[in-house]
């Protein structure tokens, strides 16, 4: 057997939680009670290796109570640790689109999807509000400044949504040039304001792209589930109606799907606004 004095261990294995400068082994040798550190990062000086560790001390004493030594525990939880990161990163992957960092289709539809069966089980009315943005004249954005300048005003339009998104509003890419953000909890009047809202955004926020100016504007169309009878398509589809009608009349615009048909948002808000006055 190999015996060491403890001032050798850190020649062989230096022993840190994130940042302290203080070895972890010397911290659990003077601790009087047993204790466990949990991710302590190893260095293995002979291999070169960095590893995970749990390290747990149990000290002994002598009839009197004082402590001669401790046991000291070394688990090595390195691949544990490192198959957990990987897998972590996977599940982010899979819900966030590379290029903008928004949600990917395959979240907020099964978000969407969740919320109509929790309101089916509750049996209580549906109040998700789609919101659905297009940008506009995208083709000759990417014709006049280049692809990457495309995909620049994609991430940046991607950052404005986020940021005037409320905590349980879902931005996500709904493909292409093609942006969402879905209203867990909204009325119709507070998704056409959110709607005007975020158009209003988008026009006023300055795109600026190797010192050019990009005027950027997007169509918008929102629509609300109606009941839990409706499916994610049903909605989606409805959103899509209005974007159309956007498109129709002249762009940079937002229309709303409500009970009576399809209306400007703007005057959806005036008329609102005259109902209560
Ligand atoms: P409209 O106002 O009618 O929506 O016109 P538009 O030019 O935006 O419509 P269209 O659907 O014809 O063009 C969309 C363009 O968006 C075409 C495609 O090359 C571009 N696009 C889609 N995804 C990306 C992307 O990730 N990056 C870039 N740079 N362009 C993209
Ligand atoms: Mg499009
Ligand atoms: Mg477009």
């Amino acid at each position: 057997i190999d015996v060491r004095k403890v001032d050798d261990f850190e020649n062989i294995l230096q022993t840190k939680i994130n940042g302290q400068s203080e070895s972890v082994i010397n911290t659990l040798i003077r601790s009087e009670t047993p204790t466990r550190i949990d991710e302590v990062q190893a260095f293995n000086v002979f291999t070169n290796k960095t590893l995970t560790l749990i390290m747990s001390s149990y000290p002994y004493r002598d009839s009197d109570g004082r402590v001669l030594g401790a046991c000291i525990l070394l688990r090595n939880v390195t691949a544990e640790t490192n198959l957990q990161t990987k897998y972590l990163d996977k599940s982010i992957e899979s819900v966030t689109d590379p290029l903008t960092s928004l949600f990917t289709r395959r979240y907020f539809e099964e978000q969407i999807h969740k919320e109509i069966a929790r309101c089916k089980a509750t049996n209580t009315k549906p109040s998700i509000a789609i919101i659905l943005f297009d940008l506009d004249k995208f083709k000759s954005v990417n014709d006049t400044y280049g692809h990457s300048a495309g995909d620049f005003v994609l991430v940046e339009t991607a950052n404005v949504l986020k940021r005037m998104s409320r905590r349980s509003d879902i931005p996500g890419r709904f493909g292409g040039e093609e942006l969402i953000v879905i209203i867990l909890n909204s009325t119709e009047i507070e998704a056409a304001f959110a709607a005007e809202k975020f158009r209003a955004a988008i026009e006023n926020h300055v795109y600026e792209f190797e010192e050019k100016r990009i005027p950027v504007t997007t169509s918008v169309g929102v629509s609300l589930l109606k009941s839990f009878t409706e499916t994610k398509e049903d909605v989606l589809k409805r959103a899509d109606a209005c974007l159309y009608k956007a498109k129709e009349n002249g762009r940079n615009v937002a229309y709303l799907d409500f009970d009576q048909g399809i209306m400007k948002v703007k005057d959806f808000i005036n008329q609102s606004k005259a109902q209560i006055v």
